[in-house]
């Protein structure tokens, strides 16, 4: 069995919004489980709520897919029916920790009621609290961190032998190290139904930005090896899907080591994954502007595959702020690069995150963040007010800037983002543009649906004997009408590839 998440929404790992729910998953596919070895009457149902980053719906998918492969466990989205109920966890937002422990002590009414069901805790704040979290908790049976998702069949079965051997003295199952890049090699092999897909190039990250946990719970750096990636690419492409977004807390600081010892950067991997056969489109999430090189910028001139959409954090338009961020890079450089970019690509839509009222943010320094988002006229962004996160430098700074001056300068932001997502649409129309055919219309059967460059969904009416040959291709839609902030109706002109 295995599993696989989609979600279309970018974020940067440092400002992540909390999904906090479950994954969307594909349904299991009645052929695998038909020659599945396990016995379907003792089939076990495993229940997922993700929070935080792309990073953690894409790892929730992975723990489903082990715990599918190795005990042919099923998803299930009603944690009434579930066995097995695992928290991914993130801590990002503000009082994370304290969500964990108010959401488990719902589960433990659960697991009152049904002593057999097991629970796990994984991601960031089980990877910064440990034990702790079975002290506070002793009725969590298993405590992973994001290098040891692979581990969870042991955890479990290991948990399980403890239950039966000393039920009244459990100690659960504890495993939040950094053991190198290994979960990949322990991953079950891609699946997928529909088009598009995540590949996680690389995890943690070494920038260690003064707000951010990320170094700390993910670990640094660590490249998969070339051969690695473009082996799960070409599986990928093989099961039809055509728009790859690779995935990494800092990903165009990838370095991978190739065969023969030398390593592969982000721009000459992209020029690898263009070269994988069926693959029409490539995205990445999410990127630094330190690693945003020349090469890099190049490949928008080279590679027709990569889309003309380009999420690059920035969190401030101050240079001071920047510097107590230590974000290591000023606003000329930012600037710099995406005229560069635009250069190469004038239609490239650029999207970005924020953080408003970090410490010592002045008036002036909002007034500079407001007028760089002005200047780039940004398509979409994601901005947040500045929360300490415990253990980070930043931490330590006062926190000079009162919530009511952080809410006010947070929604004079958000309202410029707005106005230029929505003058952004609007000037689609009339336009064309390149989608990704994905499905028909829920709603409007009539109507097939995909993702245009800029991430705008796109509709558009068809004929349902060709709608076989339309789904999953590049088209180009001519834009005719504005339907909300993020979708446009248009009519099919040609089909591109
Ligand atoms: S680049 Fe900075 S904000 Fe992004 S994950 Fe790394 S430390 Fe966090």
């Amino acid at each position: 069995m295995s599993v696989t998440v989609f979600n279309p929404r970018i974020d940067d790992a440092a400002v992540a919004n909390t999904i906090a729910s479950t994954p969307t998953v594909t349904a299991l596919n009645e052929a695998s489980s038909a020659q599945s070895p396990v016995n379907k009457a003792a089939t076990k149902k495993v229940f997922v709520t993700t929070q935080g980053c792309q990073m953690n719906v894409y790892d929730s998918g992975k723990m489903l897919d082990v715990l599918g492969d190795s005990h042919g466990m099923e998803v299930t989205h009603d944690i009434d029916e579930a066995d097995v109920l695992l928290m991914n966890t993130c801590s990002i937002r503000e009082k994370a920790q304290e969500k964990v422990f108010s959401e488990l002590g719902r589960w433990r009414k659960l697991k009152e009621k049904r002593p057999d069901l097991v629970i796990g805790v994984g991601g960031c704040v089980a990877s910064q609290e440990g034990d702790n979290i079975q002290k506070r908790a002793p009725y969590v049976d298993m405590v992973f961190g994001p290098q040891t998702l692979h581990r969870l069949p042991e955890l479990y079965d290991q948990s399980n032998e403890q239950r039966e051997i000393a039920p009244k003295n459990r100690i659960g199952t504890i495993d939040v190290s950094f053991p190198s890049i290994e979960k990949f090699d322990f991953l079950p092999e891609p699946r997928v139904e529909g088009y598009k897909a995540f590949v996680s190039i690389m995890e943690g990250c070494s920038k260690y930005c003064s707000f951010c946990v990320v170094p700390y719970t993910r670990g640094e750096e660590l490249s998969r090896p070339l051969d690695d990636v473009l082996a799960e690419i070409d599986s990928l492409a093989e099961q039809g899907v055509r728009e790859i977004n690779l995935l990494g807390q800092n990903v165009n600081g990838y370095r991978g080591e190739k065969d023969d010892g030398s390593i592969c950067r982000f721009a000459e991997l992209l020029h690898y994954v263009s070269h994988v056969d069926g693959v029409e489109r490539i995205r990445y999430t999410t990127s630094h502007p330190l690693e945003f090189t020349d090469d890099i910028i190049d490949a928008y001139a080279q590679l027709p595959e990569l889309v003309s959409h380009l999420h690059l954090p920035v969190q401030s338009g101050s240079n001071a702020i920047l510097a107590a961020m230590k974000r290591n890079h000023t606003i000329d450089v930012y600037i710099n690069q995406i005229n560069k970019l635009k250069a190469i690509r004038p239609d490239i839509h650029l999207s970005s995150d924020f953080i408003i009222g970090f410490p010592g943010e002045t008036e002036q320094d909002f007034q500079d963040t407001l007028n760089l988002a002005k200047e780039l006229n940004f398509d979409h962004s994601y901005s947040f007010i500045y929360s300490k996160r415990p253990g980070t430098p930043a931490a330590e700074l006062p926190d000079d800037v009162s919530f009511k001056t952080k809410k006010e300068r947070l929604a004079e932001f958000q309202k410029v983002i707005i106005d230029s997502t929505l003058a952004k649409t609007h000037e689609m129309v009339g336009t064309t543009t390149r989608v990704l055919v994905e499905q028909v219309a829920n709603r409007h059967p009539d109507y097939l649906i995909g993702t245009a460059d800029n991430t705008r969904t796109v509709m558009f009416p068809y004929d349902v004997d060709k709608m076989d040959e339309l789904l999953g291709k590049i088209v180009s839609v001519r834009v005719t009408d504005f339907v909300s902030p993020h979708m446009v109706k248009g009519e099919l002109i040609e089909m591109l590839a």
